[in-house]
Formats: C-alpha cells, structure tokens, sequence
C-alpha cells in the first residue's frame, strides 16, 4: 500500500485529507500531535509521504520535518499551514520539507497531485538506493557497474557499461548517435560517430541472442539506436 501519514490536529481537515487519499488508492496514517506522528512513522516504516500541519498542540511541524528529514532523507515531506506568510514557506523548504500547501485547502486535487508526483519521485529514489535497474532479462547494478543477463554475468567495458545504462535509462527511446558519443564519451570528445556504432556492434555480440538480428538494441535508420524489449 502506497501510506501517506496525515498530521493534522484540526479533526474536520483531516478526515477531508483522509477521505481524499482512500479515494485516491492511498493508504493514510493519521495522527493529532507531534508525538502521534513520530508514532506512527516508527510502526510503518514504509511510509512514503508526510503531510505535515504547521500548527500543532505539542510541537511545530517544522520541528517534525527536521527530525523526519535527518532521519530519512527520501521520504516526500509537504507542509500544510493555515499561514500564509512567505517567511514560513522559506522556513518549510529550510528545514527539508518539499512541498509545501496552505489551509484552506482550496483545491484538494492540487493537494493530491502533489502527492502524487512525490510518491513518484520516492519511487525513483528507491530505484537509485538499491543500485539497480531490471528490464527484462537484464539486471545493470549501479554501484559496481556490473551486468547480468539470465542471473549471468556479462562482461563489459566501461565505455559498454556506460552505453547499456544509457539506453537502461531511456527505455523505448530512440538516441542520436550524437546524444551517444556525447553522453558516454563526453561533449569534447570530438571523434567519429563510428566509435558509437562500433561499441555498440560489441555489445550486441554480448547480449543479443542473435547479434545480427537485434531483439534488444534495435537500429533505428539514418538516426541511432533504440533499446526496447
Ligand atoms: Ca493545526
């Protein structure tokens, strides 16, 4: 379940917010004070966004967004205050939050959307954090720049390693041969655009089953190449 923590004391807003969530496929974890929050934070762990009410009975919600942004430097932080002062914006944002919303909350989709695209940008990170990226039968970790293909290890050059996170990364996308030779090579390389289809005729050698008849890296005429699965 995708949980949203909702800290809010004033009990009309927060069921408002909870309701919207539940509508929205989220699974909200409500709590009334600062204490509540770091509660329920402790109990679900995979807690993947914070809505935190500045105003609260025991503690300042800028106060919980330090603590929670020391702690957990991915989790998505948006600050709900009823005041509107830039002053508390800069200090929201200061103290690690977001995003930050002010009460009323005139457009709770607004308020969703934001959620939304946090919950997406938690999922790049988790990506980022285990250092990996699986498509299809591959497996490219990160952190040792290694390859697998079918749980085997493929062996790779650096210049291979960093042209199969290349297209990794740009799933179903055509690439230039510039954008190539620019990314993997660096903008003042200033070789030939045959380097790029030479390391790539070898890494088709390594990963394709049939390297002449390409599932993977496909050609894609007088332009580039284009990894899909
Ligand atoms: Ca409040």
């Amino acid at each position: 379940m995708k949980k949203v923590l909702v800290l809010e004391d004033e009990v009309d807003i927060r069921g408002f917010v909870v309701i919207n969530l539940k509508r929205a496929g989220y699974e909200p974890i409500e709590a009334g004070t600062g204490a509540e929050a770091f509660d329920q934070w402790h109990a679900n762990p995979d807690i993947k966004v914070a809505l935190l009410d500045v105003n609260l009975p025991d503690t300042d919600g800028f106060e919980v967004c330090r603590k929670m942004r020391a702690a957990d430097p991915h989790i998505g932080i948006i600050m709900l205050s009823a005041r509107t002062q830039e002053m508390d914006k800069v200090t929201g944002l200061m103290t690690g939050a977001d995003d930050y919303v002010t009460k009323p909350l005139d457009s709770i989709a607004e308020l969703m959307a934001r959620i939304d695209s946090l919950f997406r940008r938690a999922g790049v990170s988790v990506a980022i954090d285990t250092g990996e990226i699986l498509q299809g039968p591959f497996r490219l970790n990160t952190r040792n720049r290694t390859l697998e293909k079918n749980n085997e290890r493929i062996k790779l050059t650096q210049v291979e390693y960093s042209i199969m996170k290349m297209f990794m990364d740009n799933p179903g996308k055509a690439l230039s041969r510039e954008d190539i030779l620019n990314t993997v090579w660096g903008r003042d390389y200033f070789g030939e655009l045959k380097i790029a289809d030479v390391n790539i005729r070898r890494l088709r050698i390594k990963i394709e089953d049939d390297p002449t008849n390409p599932n993977f890296i496909t050609t894609v005429w007088g332009f580039g190449y284009k990894w899909g699965l």
